[in-house]
């Protein structure tokens, strides 16, 4: 399999093309993706720039026509495009089809919610009148990572273009295959130029973020290249959208039921093998629940079958790639002398290929320093500290002690307990009694984080605000 660029809904083969390896069966190449230049990213934008002229002046109605069948053409690919997802990715191939499935939620519920986000507004009094429109901003540079490559790169462009701006998406090179597959056959419903993809690592993504005609950087990343891209940013004062890591609490209060919230906390760590950027990374327990807590936790984790992300019998994958691998395991090691006692647990289902792909146990953490690295950063990976505290007052200023603010979760069986405190968090989300969004959630919760996680928000009607400028008309009803 072979990807090129997209520019103008041509593929655009170039002279370099790297190897996607599979991180679960690392002597398999899944593809090749061909990688752009400083000179294929200027041809991108300036495709896109010229076609951004007519586009953002067709109707919102036809745009949304247009994407509705788009994502028709989605949803057929899906059955055969997860596999290559998975296989590029590392991810099992349910999780993959899920992903799929939720990325045509959220096409779905941008299309709706279009009509309301971008509507102008009028105010008039006796002597004049206010109108405020909503316009596109031009061209988007949408830069995303591995870690869920078809969902955050569909809530990026989808919003976008159906708001009239035109967009290159930068894919991450371990996950750039699917993506590539999918956006290709969605660009077809759309004019040229409207959806352009050009692959590379930090100099494709420096190009981008340094180009003049790009008004608005959309990134969803790591916070060490957010800090570059801003810099790059500022030269020509771009639009940033920053979706970025979390360190995300999970509260359990001691009137919670561990019968019910154990599996679902288990999931909220491990899903993914932990590499989400919601995910729980630090568990907080009141004292007379630790115990048992660890006990229950250490028993369900314990039943993961780590293999090949396509073998049936798994249900623990690899990590994605060798940093992200490094970093975990280095996050290990600096366990080694400390107080905290470490449980590997899961079953290995294929122990001769264990060398052969990212593979790691799902490892729990318990009796830890609170101010630990494996506590205070984003672990990113299958390794989840378990912490005590003695109070309300102490646990709030433990979860909020970060410079991160995405997600967080409160367990308990007393909602307006949990309601109170959840107010009392420094993020951008709280989820009571689960760690992922209801469908309700999907679709109206703005998706994003505070301090270092982000700036701005993605999903629901605001991220039409991250991807329109306001043009405000005031006229006076007579000349006198
Ligand atoms: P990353 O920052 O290493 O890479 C993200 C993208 O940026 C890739 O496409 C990469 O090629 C590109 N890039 C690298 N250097 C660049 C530069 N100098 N200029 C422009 N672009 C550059 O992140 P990653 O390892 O792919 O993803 C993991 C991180 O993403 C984690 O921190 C995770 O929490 C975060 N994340 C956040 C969200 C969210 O919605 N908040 C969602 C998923 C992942």
């Amino acid at each position: 399999m072979k990807v090129n660029l997209l520019i103008n809904n041509e593929e655009i083969e170039t002279d370099q093309y790297t190897e996607v390896r599979d991180p679960g069966k690392l002597s398999n190449v899944v593809g090749l993706v061909a990688q752009g230049s400083v000179q294929h990213v200027d041809k991108a934008i300036q495709e896109a720039y010229n076609t951004f002229k007519s586009w953002s002046n067709v109707e919102l109605e036809v745009r949304i026509s247009k994407l509705l069948k788009a994502i028709q053409q989605f949803e057929t690919d899906a059955t055969h495009l997860a596999n290559v997802v998975s296989l590029e990715n590392g991810m099992l191939l349910d999780v993959s089809k899920s992903e799929f499935a939720m990325a045509a939620v959220v096409m779905r519920n941008s299309a709706e919610l279009a009509r309301n986000a971008l509507q102008a507004k009028t105010i008039e009094d006796e002597f004049s009148g206010v109108l405020i429109e909503k316009k596109p901003i031009g061209v988007i540079a949408g830069i995303v990572p591995w870690n869920a490559p078809i969902v955050l790169t569909m809530q990026k462009v989808v919003p976008a273009i159906l708001a009239g701006n035109t967009i290159v998406i930068k894919p991450s090179p371990f996950a750039p295959l699917g993506v590539t597959l999918a956006l290709k056959n969605i660009a077809t419903f759309f004019p040229p130029g409207v959806i352009n993809i050009v692959h590379g690592d930090a100099d494709v993504g420096t190009a981008l973020s340094t180009h003049p005609l790009i008004r608005k950087i959309s990134f969803t990343g790591g916070g060490e290249t957010a800090k570059h891209i801003m810099k790059s940013a500022a030269e020509t004062l771009k639009g940033i959208h920053f979706e970025l890591g979390g360190n995300d609490p999970a509260i359990i209060l001691d009137d919670a039921n561990l019968d019910e919230i154990v599996p679902k906390i288990v999931n909220g760590v491990f899903r993914r093998s932990g590499q989400f950027c919601f995910a729980i990374k630090r568990i907080y327990l009141p004292t007379t629940l630790y115990d048992e807590f660890y006990e229950r936790m250490c028993t369900i984790t314990d039943q993961y079958k780590i293999g090949h992300q396509l073998n049936e019998n798994a249900t623990f994958g690899p990590l994605n790639n060798p940093n992200q691998f490094q970093n975990v395991k280095r996050l290990l090691e600096r366990l080694d002398n400390s107080s905290a006692n470490i449980m590997k647990l899961g079953q290995k289902l294929e122990p001769d290929n264990w060398e052969n792909g990212y593979y790691m146990h799902p490892v729990i953490v318990r009796d830890i320093d609170p101010y630990h690295d494996l506590v205070t950063c984003e672990q990113f990976g299958p390794i989840i500290p378990l912490i005590a505290y003695k109070s309300e007052a102490e646990v709030i200023h433990m979860a909020n002690d970060s410079e991160m603010g995405l997600s967080s979760s409160i367990w308990s069986s007393d909602y307006d307990r949990s309601l109170q405190l959840a107010r009392k968090i420094e993020a951008g989300m709280t989820i009571i009694n689960s760690s992922h969004q209801s469908p309700l959630g999907h679709k109206y919760m703005p998706f994003g984080g505070v301090k270092q996680s982000g700036i701005g928000r993605e999903n629901s009607e605001t991220i039409f605000e991250e991807f329109t400028e306001f043009h405000a008309i005031n006229y006076y009803k007579t000349t006198n």
